[in-house]
């Protein structure tokens, strides 16, 4: 299915933060061994004792001890992490924002149901943390930097039960736009990364995802599920130099679906 990929330290000594894994399925978990591949230094953040615990080995596994607790919802815990890093790194070049969630009643039955304090849940963790995130990278960022977050086709199309994650996925690519003007000057790219469905613990909550799996795999052109490995290379892609040219995109890693009319 894929090649296999030679290391050619493209980011010796680049410093990568990464939001967003929980386990070895975790997309972030993709980026984060891409990265790792070509030489980048990493750091992990968790939420919560249950994650902590699956999180540490798996940072250990790259050679990384640094390990911090981050709330996407808590600009307190957001100041903190990029604190530390300061003190330890000194530097950021990368951050990976891999992080979304929405209750679990909004991702089912008719998106006219989503409650306010749902849709603000939605958003707030899953489009505004990426603004909180990168004003605090930016101070460390001297030489340029690379910020990637993740996306879904949900939202420019409307796929059955994503509901508001669709309403906060559209709002995360406008934010992407809007942050890589803003930063454009200071040669920091900001893109998204927009994957098909892969089967990872927050795919788990939508209502019928299993469907949703099985219609990918039957009208993508590529007529398969993409991987997390497809999905790093990308980001790999992105933050290296290959990519200097590109800012305020978001990039498809689904097989094609997104072409197809019919
Ligand atoms: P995952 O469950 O492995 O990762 C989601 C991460 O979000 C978890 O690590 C979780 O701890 C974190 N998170 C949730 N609430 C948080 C909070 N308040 N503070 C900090 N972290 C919090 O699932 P994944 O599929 O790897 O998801 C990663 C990203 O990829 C998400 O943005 C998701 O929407 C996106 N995405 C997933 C798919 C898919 O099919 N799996 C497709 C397209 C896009």
């Amino acid at each position: 299915m894929m090649t296999e990929s030679k290391k050619l330290n493209m980011l010796r000594g680049k410093k990568a933060i990464i939001f967003g894994v929980a386990n070895e399925r975790s997309i972030a978990w993709g980026i984060a061994q891409a990265l790792h591949r070509e030489g980048a230094d990493l750091a992990f953040t968790f939420v919560g004792d249950a994650i902590e615990k699956r999180v540490r080995p798996l940072a250990e596994s790259l050679g990384s001890k640094i390990v911090i607790p981050c709330d996407a919802a808590s600009d307190q815990q957001i100041v903190s992490v990029f604190n530390q890093l300061k003190n330890i790194w000194g530097e950021v070049d990368i951050v990976i924002h891999s992080v979304a969630y929405a209750n679990k009643e909004e991702l089912k039955g008719s998106f006219l149901q989503t409650s306010r304090e749902g849709f603000r849940l939605a958003l707030d963790i899953s489009a505004y943390s990426l603004v909180a995130m990168t004003r605090e990278a930016v101070p460390l960022m001297k030489k340029g930097g690379n910020i990637i977050t993740l996306s879904y086709f949900g939202a420019e199309k409307v796929i059955p039960h994503y509901n508001v994650m669709g309403v906060a996925k559209a709002a995360l690519e406008a934010c992407v736009r809007t942050l890589a003007v803003d930063l454009g000057p200071q040669n920091i790219r900001v893109n998204a990364i927009s994957p098909g469905p892969i089967k990872t613990l927050a795919a788990a909550g939508i209502s019928d995802f299993k469907v949703i799996g099985h219609h990918v795999e039957t009208k993508a052109p590529l007529r398969r599920i993409v991987t997390i490995e497809e999905v790093g290379n990308t980001a790999l892609f992105l933050c290296s130099s290959l990519a200097s040219g590109i800012t305020g995109e978001t990039i498809h890693v689904d097989g094609g679906y997104n072409i197809i009319g019919m």
